[in-house]
This record gives structure tokens, C-alpha cells and sequence, in this order.
């Protein structure tokens, strides 16, 4: 299919960005990679009159490090984050999750801040950045606010950022301790079936700090406390890791798909995270 006609805009930056956005409203949208608008706008699932292109807005496409903390701009490729050695030494669960996202020509493209701005659940990266507790810079007519991944994500699709702001940036501070991201999909270049990161820190033989999300398996990402504080003070053993399974089973609410039945998909997640849990605690 082809998508409806749009008018197409590639402003120099962010004030033009902004006064497209201001002018058109709900009837405009930014496209970044396109990797998710595009095929959206050729199934007639998403109707964008005034589609305006980031790739000429400069000053969007670092990645920072500084001693404890890294800020990724929305317009860095997923194959920016795998390519980035620096990135992976200082926060290797960043590069294990990209690695797992589509295939290259997509990781090609596909940018972080479309990822996490889509409010797509399958997407892998909303997840993630709950686990690594990240903030989302975005900037409107207004200026610049924070928010917090975790309360970014409030339905499918539906996020805290309004239409009219744009994602410029994403900041967390530099994990410590062991870490996984693991996906269960049904080929390669599919989206999640269930998908668990996990990070987690050690005293000795005492898990000291958890921190647990769930992709795929509701409407939005599941940051799971309860499941992270049902590992903290264990020494990891069979019992602390079917408590955590316990929470997050009764955090996520997975619905039947193409993907597999609801029981299937609260199975799945079991073993996904205990697999995650267990890769994590090795590394830590
Ligand atoms: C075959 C295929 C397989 C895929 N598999 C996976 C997978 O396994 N896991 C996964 O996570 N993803 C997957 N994807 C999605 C891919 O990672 C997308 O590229 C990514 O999710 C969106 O990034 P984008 O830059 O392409 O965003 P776009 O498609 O350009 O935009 C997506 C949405 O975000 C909005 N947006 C984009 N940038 C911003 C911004 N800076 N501020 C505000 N709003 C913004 C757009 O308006 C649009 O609504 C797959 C895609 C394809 C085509």
C-alpha cells in the first residue's frame, strides 16, 4: 500500500520544528527513521497530513559520556549504540538490547528517541530505559521538561510527551553491577514475544540493588519494583527468583496475539526473566 499524501518539511532546526508543529497540530507529526511511521502511514494506521523530517535538525545526534552519567540524543541510530565502544563498556546492557532490535537495515535508521517516543509496546527500548531508570528531555513552543521514563508510557501509543514537543534527548546515569536484556521472539527481525532487562548489583554473595522491566507484555512497559525488591537482600536463590517471577507476573497484563495465548505469554515471561535474573547475577 502506499500512504495517503502529505505535505513534507525538513526544517534546519528545533524553532522550525516547532512552529510547524504549532501551526499544524494534531495534523502534524516528526519523522525521524521512519521505520515505524512510515509503515504505519502506508497500512492507513496512521493519517499525517504534515510530516516534518528531523534529519536536518543538527545538535540531535550525540552520544555523551561524561564519569557517572551518558546522554543519548534522539536522532543516535540503534546501530550508532552497538557501534559505540565507549557506550558499551560504560553501559553494555545498551548494546545487548540493540543487538536484539530488527535487523541491520533497520538498526540502520531507526533512531532511540523514535523508539522510545512511538509508545509502540514492542518496541524494546522503553523497557530498557525504565531498567536503567533514564529521563526523556523533550522541548516544546515552552521550552525544555524532564521526565522520567518510568512515567513516560500511559497507554498503547500514548505518552506523557503532548503532540507538540519534541524528544531531543535521553540521560541516565552510568549502571553498575551485572546486567541482561533478554528477548524471546519467534524469528530474527520480530518483535518481542517477551522481553526482560535486568540490572542488578552485588555485596559479596548479597544482591544489594534490582531494577526489572518487562517489554512486551502489557500496553506500555512494565517497570516492575516489587519483582527488583523481591531480589534485594537474597543471595539469589531459587526462592527469591520465584518471587520475583511472582511480581511480575502480577504486574504485566499480556493479551493473546499472533504471538501466542495469554497463558503461554505469562510463561514465557517467567522463564525470559529468570533467564535474565540469573545472566545478570553472573556478570555482576
Ligand atoms: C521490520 C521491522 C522490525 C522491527 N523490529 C523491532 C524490534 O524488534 N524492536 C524494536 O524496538 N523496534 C523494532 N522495529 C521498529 C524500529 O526500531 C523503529 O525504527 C523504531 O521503533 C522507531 O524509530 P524511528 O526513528 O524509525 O521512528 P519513526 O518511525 O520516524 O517515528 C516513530 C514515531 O515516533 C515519533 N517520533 C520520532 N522521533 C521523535 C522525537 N524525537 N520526538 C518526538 N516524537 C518522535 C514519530 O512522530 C512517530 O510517531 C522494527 C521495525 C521494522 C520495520
Amino acid at each position: 500500500m502506499i500512504p495517503a499524501a502529505f505535505e513534507y518539511y525538513r526544517p534546519k532546526d528545533m524553532t522550525g520544528v516547532l512552529s510547524l508543529l504549532g501551526e499544524h497540530g494534531d495534523n502534524a507529526r516528526v519523522i525521524a527513521g521512519g521505520h515505524s511511521l512510515i509503515p504505519m502511514m502506508k497500512l492507513r494506521m496512521a493519517d499525517v497530513p504534515h510530516l516534518i523530517d528531523l534529519q536536518g535538525v543538527g545538535g540531535l545526534d550525540d552520544i555523551e559520556l561524561s564519569a557517572n552519567s551518558i546522554r543519548i540524543g534522539a536522532m543516535v541510530t540503534q546501530h550508532d549504540i552497538i557501534d559505540h565502544n565507549g557506550l558499551a563498556s560504560a553501559a553494555p546492557i545498551l548494546r545487548e538490547a540493540a543487538l536484539q532490535i530488527a535487523d541491520p537495515q533497520v538498526r540502520y535508521m531507526g533512531t532511540v528517541g523514535g523508539n522510545v517516543a512511538n509508545g509502540d509496546p514492542g518496541n524494546d527500548m522503553p523497557g530498557l530505559m525504565q531498567c536503567l531508570d533514564a529521563t526523556f528531555t523533550v522541548v516544546g513552543l515552552d521550552g525544555e521538561r524532564d521526565i522520567p521514563a518510568r512515567q513516560f508510557y500511559e497507554a498503547a501509543y500514548m505518552t506523557a510527551r503532548e503532540d507538540e514537543e519534541v524528544l531531543t534527548s535521553i540521560t541516565m546515569l552510568i549502571p553498575a553491577g551485572g546486567y541482561a536484556y533478554e528477548k524471546q521472539k519467534r524469528k530474527i527481525g520480530d518483535y518481542a514475544t517477551a522481553a526482560a532487562a535486568v540490572l542488578l548489583t552485588k555485596e559479596g554473595n548479597t544482591c544489594k540493588s534490582a531494577s526489572i522491566a518487562m517489554t512486551n507484555l502489557s500496553d506500555i512497559p512494565v517497570y516492575s519494583e516489587e519483582a527488583g525488591a523481591a531480589l534485594v537482600g537474597s543471595s539469589l536463590d531459587d526462592t527469591a527468583i520465584k518471587a520475583a517471577v511472582t511480581a511480575v507476573l502480577g504486574d504485566i497484563d499480556p493479551s493473546e496475539d499472533n504471538r501466542g495465548p495469554v497463558a503461554f505469554k505469562k510463561h514465557l515471561a517467567g522463564v525470559i526473566l529468570r533467564r535474565a535474573i540469573e545472566r545478570a547475577w553472573s556478570r555482576a
